[in-house]
């Protein structure tokens, strides 16, 4: 008898009928003999909201309590999964993730799963029972309450059917992964499979379907995950390791993140030494800079732009206010209204010229971008916001996606 992993995101329990929905397919899995490990998210925007009540009474909550906070949101959906499923004649049992004992370590609002006690499941699971545990949240050596990062009941999910070694399936309001996400472009075309490495980057750059973590821990255990629409009668979209029955073009997909700010840095001196203790001071705030870019020095002052989650912005903006004091040339200007695209494809390592073609779209379409990087397999660049469609249907355009 297998073991099955299934996740159901926020919008597929964000109604007591969808509760309902979600609870009569477990059943029929169930029924089929399978031994039903459920990992739910908070209902609908619930966490959102927790997060914004936080926000009103502080720009600076403490982020133990913002962890006590967010985690009640899946308490609250685990509960009322089990007492439809126990409604229904079926024996389903809760678990928060502390009483799981899903061990993190990190900072509060971003820890990682380090290890998971199995023990409590798989006694429950000898019973005959649907074990329904709480998406997000864990406990660490401080036996103190943490969350994942936001979209982290995905990893929850994954990371219960790595040490199950169990099937791991994702089921959300989209009926799999799409080159670019459809509610950005309706014309985006599904994936029958992606491979670990690219989902990874789309993830990472902002493709929110997964949370990124969770496709590391995949890759890692080389567990296959399944992406589906909540209705499970769909076929979705299948991650794995990347093999011959998936197409090699140059470019996957497309992943576009509002969700960054950039930061430019003005009047800093040339020296390595001074620059380096900027970011370390950064990086000592597990504040996560993706894009650099530095200008040629004027005069021995350089400036440099970076892009930041927009959450940590406060806190980094408080931390270059203790520059201002000591550098008299250094001032530093913040900017919200940006976007990220990321053209993600595993065939950019064995096809050139990607870069130059990005380059002659973005021309061609008098679009203004502030921040390029690249890796082997991905080509970010920062544009205006008002640029974002254009750019989108640009780039699909010229590469089929
Ligand atoms: P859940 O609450 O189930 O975790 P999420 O909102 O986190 O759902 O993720 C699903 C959403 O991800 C979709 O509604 C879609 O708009 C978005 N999305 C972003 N990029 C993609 C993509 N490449 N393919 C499919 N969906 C995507
Ligand atoms: N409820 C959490 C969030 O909204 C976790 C998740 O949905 O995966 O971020
Ligand atoms: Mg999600």
């Amino acid at each position: 008898m297998s073991i099955i992993v299934q996740k159901y995101g926020g919008t597929s329990v964000g109604t007591i009928d969808r509760i309902r929905q979600v609870a009569k397919q477990i059943a029929d899995r169930k029924a089929l003999g399978n031994d039903m490990v459920i990992v739910v998210s908070a209902m609908g925007k619930t966490t959102d909201n927790l997060i914004s009540m936080a926000y009103e009474l502080t720009p600076n909550p403490d982020k133990r309590e913002l962890d006590v906070l967010m985690a009640t949101g899946e308490q609250v959906s685990i509960a009322l999964l089990s007492i439809a499923l126990n409604d229904m004649g079926y024996h389903a049992v809760s678990y928060t993730g502390h009483q799981v004992e899903i061990k993190t370590e990190g900072i509060h609002t971003k820890s990682r799963i380090v290890d998971i006690n199995d023990g409590n499941i798989l006694e429950e699971l000898n019973e005959g029972k649907i074990v329904i545990v709480a998406g997000f949240q864990g406990v660490n050596e401080e036996n103190e309450i943490t969350t994942l990062g936001r979209g982290g009941s995905d990893t929850t999910a994954v990371a219960l059917a790595a040490k199950l070694q169990a099937v791991c399936e994702i089921y959300t309001d989209v009926d799999g992964i799409y080159t670019i996400d459809p509610r950005l472009y309706p014309g985006a075309k599904k994936l029958e499979y992606i491979s670990y490495e690219e989902m990874l980057e789309m993830a990472s750059s902002g493709a929110g379907v997964m949370h990124s973590r969770s496709i590391e821990v995949a890759e890692k255990y080389k567990v296959p995950v399944l992406v589906a629409l909540n209705t499970g009668d769909i076929p979705g979209t299948i991650i794995k390791e990347l093999d011959n029955s998936m197409e090699k073009s140059a470019i996957t997909g497309l992943a576009v993140n509002s969700d960054e700010a950039m930061i430019t840095l003005n009047g800093v001196p040339h020296d390595i030494k001074i620059i380096a203790d900027i970011f370390t001071n950064i990086a000592s705030k597990d504040i996560n800079i993706d894009m650099i870019s530095q200008t040629t020095p004027v005069h021995k002052l350089v400036s440099i732009s970076f892009t930041l989650p927009k959450t940590d912005l406060y806190q980094a903006t408080q931390l270059l206010d203790l520059y201002k004091e000591r550098i008299f040339t250094f001032s530093y200007e913040s900017f919200e209204n940006i976007v990220k695209l990321s053209v993600v494809g595993i065939g950019m390592k064995s096809q050139s010229g990607v870069a130059a073609k990005m380059f002659d779209i973005l021309a061609q379409n008098d679009i203004a971008v502030s921040i390029i990087t690249t890796s082997e397999i991905k080509i970010s660049y920062v544009i205006n916001p008002e640029d974002q469609q254009k750019a989108i249907e640009a780039v699909a355009k010229e590469f089929d996606l």
